[in-house]
């Protein structure tokens, strides 16, 4: 795969563009592979890609009922973050962070990471001794974060209002080099690296049963025939329910819609990311200028990709009061994504019953800032067997009661 630098740009300036190769190709399914991951999202590559850059197992195939990228990977407010309370949370969603840092480099492909800061505003007491919890947890964890003042607060961001008719603004928890990167690109820029190590990706391709000798995986059935694999990884996002089922086992998850909009775009008028959760919304603003704006999931299971009015109204509504200005501006577009809820808001790395499939989900409302930690830790999984990062994530916690209970740290996961 021909590299991309400024000196490719001039090449293919001077000659009509006519040279670029396709970043991936569209190969069909081999007889069998060495292993097989369900589900062409940012997770699912991002095992692919670790499995043969780490582990040098490149006889790979990611298969996708879709196109690469069109679940909930190219559906989210692309918010990345690791000030999360708990320390095995903290561990993987720093290692994320930290690969984020310098991904476009090593993926030679444009992922537009934004450390441009993220802040979760405190508007009760309760938040306010919460947040400083975490503070005090993230600085033993090696995660930089700090606790500002309102008056900090409102220099960063100057259109915020303080004193706001329910909830004040107190402070925030502020990470500096937290941020955002853009989505689409992340799973782009993963897919172009399996596919030049010779990964196939084959999308529109969904899998519709697993096979299994003596309680061991041998090959998944698909509308492209069936795949003979020594290992599975099932990375299926709000799926993972009905994938499990194919094998032979149930998961303490549940699905359901969650819902985000942007503005119409405007002149820059905000350059960090700011999460009110007592309210429950949370805005940035994109390059294009939109704002960028979420709120929380629906309360009832459902496989929708749309949005509804109801949740505009409830999100915004509770911005207004926080950004009264955002009163003013018209909503362009409103969609949905169907994430995958564990009961402790945690996500799930794990071997399952059947031997040789591995499974990843669980990430909600907040699995964007783990890609490339979350895919580190399943190919280690997958190739050694283990893998520090993803000891506690292991699916028989809800059995033995070793909750990592991330939900009593953030009202809102992302
Ligand atoms: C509106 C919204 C906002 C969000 N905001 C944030 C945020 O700001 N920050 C953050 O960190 N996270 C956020 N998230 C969560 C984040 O998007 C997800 O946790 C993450 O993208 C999950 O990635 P994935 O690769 O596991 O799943 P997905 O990207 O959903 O990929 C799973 C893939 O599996 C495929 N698949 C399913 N069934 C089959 C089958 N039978 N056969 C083959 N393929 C199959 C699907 O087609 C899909 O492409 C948000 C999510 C939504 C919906």
């Amino acid at each position: 795969m021909k590299r991309y630098s400024v000196f490719a740009i001039a090449r293919e300036a001077l000659r009509q563009h006519r040279g670029w190769e396709r970043a991936w190709g569209s190969p069909e399914p081999a007889n069998s592979y060495d292993a097989v991951i369900v589900g062409a999202g940012g997770h699912g590559l991002a095992t692919a890609y670790y499995l043969g850059k780490n582990h040098g197992i490149t006889n790979v195939a990611v298969l996708d009922k879709g196109w690469l990228g069109g679940g909930n990977t190219g559906r989210n407010t692309t918010i990345i973050r690791s000030n999360y309370l708990q320390d095995p949370s903290a561990a993987i969603y720093e290692k994320a962070r930290s690969l984020y840092e310098t991904l476009s480099q090593e993926l030679n492909y444009n992922i537009m990471f934004s450390p441009r800061g993220v802040m979760m505003l405190a508007q009760t007491e309760h938040e306010v001794r919460g947040y400083l919890r975490t503070e005090r947890a993230n600085a033993l964890q090696g995660v930089e974060t700090r606790f500002i003042s309102a008056q900090e607060v409102k220099r960063l961001v100057p259109i915020i209002r303080l004193d706001g008719p329910r909830y004040p603004v107190l402070g925030a928890l502020w990470q500096p080099r937290a941020g955002t990167a853009r989505h689409d690109a992340v799973a782009w820029g993963y897919a172009r690296a399996c596919a030049s190590m010779g990964m196939h990706v084959i999308q529109n391709c969904a899998v519709t049963g697993i096979e299994a000798v003596g309680g061991q995986v041998t090959a998944v059935n698909t509308t492209k025939g069936t795949i003979g694999c020594k290992k599975l990884g099932l990375v299926v996002a709000g799926h993972s329910g009905a994938l499990a089922d194919m094998a032979g086992f149930r998961l303490p998850v549940e699905s359901v819609a969650l819902q985000a909009l942007v503005s119409e775009p405007i002149k820059p008028i905000m350059d960090v990311v700011v999460m009110a959760n007592t309210v429950h919304g949370y805005m940035s603003q994109s390059d294009k200028g939109e704002m960028v704006i979420g709120g929380g999931a629906d309360h009832f299971n459902n496989y929708t990709q749309r949005g509804s009015w109801q949740h505009v109204e409830e999100t915004v509504r509770a911005l207004c009061e926080t950004f009264p200005m955002l009163s003013r501006l018209k909503m362009l577009r409103q969609w949905g994504g169907i994430v995958d809820m564990t009961g402790d808001r945690s996500p799930i790395i794990s071997k399952t019953p059947l031997e040789g499939c591995f499974i990843n989900c669980g990430w909600g409302t907040g699995g964007f800032k783990a890609i490339p930690g979350s895919g580190w830790a399943m190919a280690e999984l997958m190739a050694r067997g283990n893998s520090p990062l993803a000891e506690a994530f292991s699916m028989y916690r809800f059995r033995e009661g070793r909750f990592i209970d991330e939900s009593v740290a953030a009202g809102v996961a992302h």
